[in-house]
């Protein structure tokens, strides 16, 4: 009899030693720093898909806002593609993707549309984004030819939260995600898109703030001293330069 019981006990002793860090399930993410809770109350379900392009170096970047996007939509709303170049190999289903009349894709080009104007031919795109710096993606552009063919569209917006941009914590953080979410709200005529989306990267930034990511005096006495864009990054300081209105409270 005790010998069963001694048996049991050790069956009973998990596999795998407990990970050491309490991992959140959904976002992969420390749970202290979880923003899942900041989720759309339901996964948004949109007409458009959204496919991304990201530059490896992306992954590794301060805020990774590219998991926020697709836990914020539907299951096959959000395509994620990694590699310097387009299509490669290994990129399952991609070149069919890109290759569809309603793939669209967000390039700031001469050319570009402005996604407001855009006819809408089709009820349903293909949104490309790229996922990069600046210069990773100009870089990824000019070595995918395929991209050189589909219809380009551009962001004209004077939305972009201001509070995204005053708490930005790092520099060149400017998120894909704000991209994605407003590129949808336009493309779809529905507000839910910038309303919603966004709000894990608000849960990021204000915990990062709080804790000190940029410093550890409050935003407020930076901006009134001037010395916040300074603190924040040359790209990040031009930017607000030229966005003058977003850092007046
Ligand atoms: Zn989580």
């Amino acid at each position: 009899m005790e010998e069963i019981d001694a048996w049991e006990d050790l069956s009973n002793i998990p596999a795998d030693p407990p990970v050491k860090r309490d991992l959140c399930e959904k976002c992969k993410r420390p749970s202290v720093v979880c923003w899942c809770s900041a989720l759309p109350p339901q996964r948004l379900n949109p007409r458009s898909n959204i496919i991304l392009l990201q530059h490896p170096a992306e992954e590794k970047r301060c805020l990774r806002t590219a998991p926020m996007l697709q836990l914020g939509l539907a299951e096959n709303k959000c395509y994620i593609f990694k590699g310097k170049r387009f299509p490669a190999s290994r990129h399952q289903n991609l070149e069919k993707l890109l290759n569809q009349p309603n793939t669209i894709l967000l390039y700031p080009s001469k050319t570009a549309v402005d996604i407001n104007e855009l006819e809408h031919d089709f009820t349903s795109y293909n949104l490309v984004l790229i996922d990069g710096t600046w210069p990773q993606a100009k870089a990824i552009y000019s070595s995918s030819p395929i991209l050189h063919r589909i219809k380009q569209v551009k962001l004209i917006t004077t939305s972009i939260s201001n509070y995204i941009i005053r708490t930005q914590p790092t520099e060149g953080c400017l998120s894909t995600l704000e991209t994605a979410a407003e590129a949808l709200s336009q493309l779809e005529s529905d507000p839910v898109y910038r309303e919603q989306l966004i709000e894990p990267l608000h849960m990021l930034c204000k915990f990062q703030l709080d804790n000190g990511a940029v410093t550890h005096q409050s935003k407020e006495f930076l901006l009134k001293t001037k010395t916040y864009p300074k603190l924040i990054g040359k790209r990040l300081s031009k930017l607000l330069k030229s966005t003058n209105e977003y850092i007046i409270d």
